[in-house]
């Protein structure tokens, strides 16, 4: 590589997803992802798709799923964008809406593409800290900025910010995009869809891999004004012009279509999630309230890094940040009732 390529890529320091190794098999409770299958009706729908129509290229404006997300959100589809996880949606939306004179503002803890995404499109940042408990503070959003992000259950942190906060931020920032990043809102939390008819300058992002289980399926969606709608179009105009492939659109409608499924899993997950708190506390962690399908819990007597590598000597990925305010902390996806169980199981012995 030529010394100016290769500067300039050294430069770039690129997300690090939780890890997969392949060593021996793991209970994985280390990156979201769903402990349950997807739909049948997911699975059957991808299997009938995969027929002699992939010699044709698919719709490269995914039509079919705009329509049926716009049902589901009581939208119209011209208000729906869809994309290769939520993560590439992100991805189309910092360069499309976020100004470079300004600083885009974001959580101190949060999800840490925020920041590799500014500097891969040459934008700058401003984190707000959170507060002690790791609140995200509506009103510290008042000041100069170029957009902001809003992760709604935040990440790792699990917090959650009331709509009515999210609109003190849309109000207070009317030339600006928000982005409300909400990977996570369907495990308790209320969807900022909601303010769409308000605020024009809202973008509510959303993903099928954490409550729709299709973490491998790859599929994100936007929610927001035609105007923001166009943005994002053409941004992705500009890289590729079809958007998901035709298994992923076939699967993602169906799993957008069976509302019982998915209302079920939820809401297991959810049961799950709090009965694993009410194990844990006892024991002595802390543990921040959660709106999500994973935890994020703190001991007083081990630090997270021990407890992290002993977790995992013994067969159990969970999620540790090497990183400032949060270096203390575990981040555990909620896996089905048997495998917290031997979690829980197999922390009373670390613990003695
Ligand atoms: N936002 C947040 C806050 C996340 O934690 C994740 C998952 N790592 C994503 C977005 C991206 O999810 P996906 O690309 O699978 O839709």
């Amino acid at each position: 590589m030529s010394k100016y390529w290769s500067e300039l890529t050294a430069s770039l320091v690129p997300y690090v997803p939780g890890e997969q190794p392949k060593d021996k098999r793991y209970i994985k409770l280390n990156t979201n992802e769903s402990p349950y299958p997807p739909s049948p009706a997911v699975i059957a729908a991808i299997k009938s798709a995969a027929n002699e129509d992939l010699r044709l290229y698919p719709d490269p404006t995914c039509e079919k799923l705009r329509q049926a997300l716009a049902k589901y959100y009581g939208l119209t589809s011209d208000h729906i964008f869809v994309g290769n996880g939520s993560d590439e949606i992100l991805a189309f939306a910092f360069p499309a809406f976020f100004s470079p004179e300004k600083p885009i503002l974001f959580p101190d803890v949060t999800y840490t593409f925020y920041p590799v995404y500014t500097k891969l499109y040459g934008l700058t940042y401003e984190t707000i800290p959170v507060d002690e408990q790791f609140n995200i503070e509506a009103e510290q959003y008042r000041r100069p900025n170029g957009g902001i992000v809003i992760p709604n259950p935040n990440a790792p942190t699990t917090r959650y910010l009331p709509v009515d906060d999210l609109r003190v931020i849309l109000e207070a920032n009317p030339d600006h995009v928000v982005i409300v990043d909400e990977a996570y809102v369907d495990f308790g939390g209320e969807s900022a869809v909601s303010c769409i008819p308000e605020f024009p300058n809202i973008l509510v992002v959303q993903t099928l891999s954490k409550s729709r289980s299709l973490a491998g399926l790859r599929v994100g969606m936007a929610m927001g004004h035609p105007d923001l709608i166009e943005g994002l179009n053409r941004i992705k105009n500009s890289f590729n012009s079809y958007t998901l492939d035709r298994l992923a659109i076939a699967g993602a409608v169906a799993a957008i279509e069976d509302q019982d499924y998915f209302m079920e899993t939820t809401r297991k997950i959810m049961a799950t999630r709090d009965r694993t708190i009410e194990i844990l506390q006892p024991l002595g962690f802390q543990i921040v309230p959660s709106k999500a399908n994973f935890i994020f819990i703190s001991h007083p007597r081990q630090s997270a890094q021990s407890l992290f590598s002993e977790l995992k000597v013994r067969g159990i990925l969970v999620r540790y940040f090497n990183q400032p305010r949060i270096d203390q902390y575990l981040r555990v996806s909620i896996g089905t009732d048997e495998e917290m169980d031997y979690f829980v199981s197999v922390l009373r012995e670390i613990l003695g």
